[in-house]
């Protein structure tokens, strides 16, 4: 019998940059990780990237899984360890265009150490954190991003801990380009990830995502689509505030927004001069007040 050409009308326009034969995903319904990846799609398209050259790295947990989906050079790596391995492919290969995309706990609960020096290092990476405050994947336990008052399965009568405050320790350590968008906002986010994917140096864009199934259960947030109308109704953008005002807290709104976009000499751009640095170290010279 005679086979039928293969119709591709069916396909959607995001399709080539997905690994379709992975698809269906692991995500939950209703999960806000699918609306950063949609958005991520988009960015890369605008982009024109050469996709040979691009590369994501993610690390474990529900947002881990997306380098699997994204049909570039993934990396999916250790627990907490996306950052150093993005830093390795970027200095192996400077003509790179590497990003990370990765979970809260991934990030900050476990790889913080790592975050903090590629940030005062202002290495040449773009790290994408969907922040769904806890651990999804393992069962909804408390991570350093869970607010206070919050119940996980590991804080059963409310967190006592105080959440991290990701755009300001971004900020602090010397982020040049940091911003906060609800994953409901997928064109906000999606002009976000291309301002930090164009801009030199170490970027960071934090995705407040719901995760119904275990952090938006055990608080009784609702639906997945009532718990996004909650954050979105408890937000405000207020761009270019300070970093202190950003911290997450109860009978406090989620400020959402971009709130660093500066420039510094990146770290393979200061290793291009290091030898015009000879003799220049501080305090070497007595400096007039
Ligand atoms: Fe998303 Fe939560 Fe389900 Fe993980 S457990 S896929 S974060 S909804």
């Amino acid at each position: 019998m005679k086979k039928k050409a293969k119709d591709k009308s069916h396909r959607h326009p995001k399709d080539d940059l997905l690994r379709t034969s992975r698809i269906p995903h692991i995500w939950c319904p209703g999960c806000g990780i699918g609306s950063a990846v949609s958005a991520a799609i988009s960015t890369l398209q605008k982009l024109e990237l050469d996709y040979d050259k691009t590369v994501v790295v993610s690390g474990i947990g529900c947002t881990g899984r997306v380098a699997g989906y994204l049909n570039l050079d993934s990396f999916h790596t250790t627990h907490g360890r996306a950052i150093p391995f993005a830093t390795g492919l970027k200095l192996a290969n400077p003509q790179l265009k590497v990003f990370v995309f990765s979970g809260d706990g991934d990030l900050f609960s476990i790889g913080g150490n790592h975050f903090i020096h590629a940030a005062r290092r202002n290495i040449d990476l773009t790290v994408i954190c969907v922040n769904n405050m806890n651990y999804g994947m393992t069962g909804g336990q408390v991570s350093a991003n869970t607010p206070t008052g919050a119940k996980t399965t590991t804080t059963p009568f409310g967190n006592t801990e105080t959440p991290f405050n990701l755009p300001s320790i971004a900020a602090i350590c010397g982020a040049v380009y940091v911003a906060r968008w609800l994953s409901l906002e997928v064109r906000r986010l999606a002009q976000s990830f291309y301002e930090a994917m164009t801009k030199p140096g170490f970027s960071f864009v934090e995705v407040i995502a719901p995760c119904p199934t275990t952090f938006g259960r055990r608080n009784r947030l609702g639906s997945p689509l009532e718990m996004i109308k909650l954050y979105q109704k408890n937000s405000v953008i207020r761009n270019g505030v300070h970093t202190d005002e950003t911290v997450i807290q109860e009978g406090k709104k989620l400020v959402l927004g971009k709130f660093i976009d500066t420039q510094r000499p990146t770290f393979l751009e200061g290793l291009s001069k290091a030898k015009q640095l000879k003799g220049t170290m501080w305090p070497k010279k007595e400096l007039a007040e």
